[in-house]
């Protein structure tokens, strides 16, 4: 059993710091920032063996040398990106995997908002970490790669079961339901999908980790090879590498 820490710090990021409940092994996923961190794992009488790191930018690798002095742990990312991970100890690529005391992951390569993005799925938990790439309703800018790579990252996204709980970087949410109801304003589902969002952020309350089944409804970033769907936001006759780059651009200018 894993259990998950949800930290939210900066304007919109979440740290999340896990806990393999049976031996106490501890990892952070993208500390932006130590401080939260660091008190967390006081209040829990913890200390931190890994930091998972999904990608280079700052606010994902920012505390890392600060917790590394702190507590020793082992840094962890991506081998493709390992020049740009600060104290990186453990260099990782596609297929492999990763143990958290008695919780295991796979290492998705899921590159296109940078070269070297990585994700962390925990199957037997039903759980990913994917940093930057999906978001709720939404997903990461183009930063380093292509269209066709962030299609291919979204895609091993897209192929796990519905119930996986995607736990993104950033709550952006309610900016990309607004986004995904500018293209389908008569969706009758997805205008009770963004109210739900509405309520919940009014309230502070954090609208992740959400379910991949609803982002394969609802999310226009997993809905580039759908016809039906194309066809209503005015996109025909294009491949999958196409309409995804146009939603992309869409979605840059919103
Ligand atoms: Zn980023
Ligand atoms: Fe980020």
């Amino acid at each position: 059993m894993l259990n998950v820490k949800q930290l939210p710090v900066l304007n919109d990021n979440y740290v999340y710091l896990i806990i393999d409940e049976i031996t106490q092994t501890t990892a952070c996923v993208d500390p932006a920032i130590s401080g939260p961190v660091i008190e967390t794992l006081e209040d829990e009488n913890l200390s931190l063996d890994f930091i998972l790191n999904t990608h280079h930018h700052l606010d994902h690798v920012g505390a890392n040398l600060e917790l590394k002095k702190k507590y020793g742990c082992k840094i962890i990312g991506s081998e493709r990106d390992s020049s740009r991970i600060p104290g990186i100890d453990i260099k990782l690529n596609e297929g492999d995997f990763f143990e958290i005391g008695e919780s295991k992951c796979k290492i998705f390569d899921v590159s296109g908002h940078t070269e070297g993005h990585i994700a962390f799925y925990f199957k037997k938990e039903n759980l990913i970490f994917c940093g930057d790439t999906l978001f709720s309703l939404g997903c990461g800018r183009l930063f380093e790669g292509t269209p066709l790579q962030m299609v291919q990252s979204l895609l091993k996204i897209r192929s796990l079961p519905d119930n996986t709980k995607i736990y993104c970087a950033h709550e952006y949410t309610l900016n990309n339901a607004n986004f995904a109801l500018s293209l389908d304003p008569s969706n009758k589902k997805l205008k009770e999908k963004v109210q739900e969002i509405k309520i919940k952020r009014s309230r502070n309350v954090p609208t992740i980790p959400c379910f991949l089944g609803d982002e394969k409804n609802f999310n226009p970033f997993l809905m580039f090879d759908n016809r039906d769907y194309l066809k209503r936001i005015g996109l025909e006759n294009l491949n999958n590498e196409e309409s995804f780059k146009i939603i992309r651009e869409m979605k840059d200018k919103f």
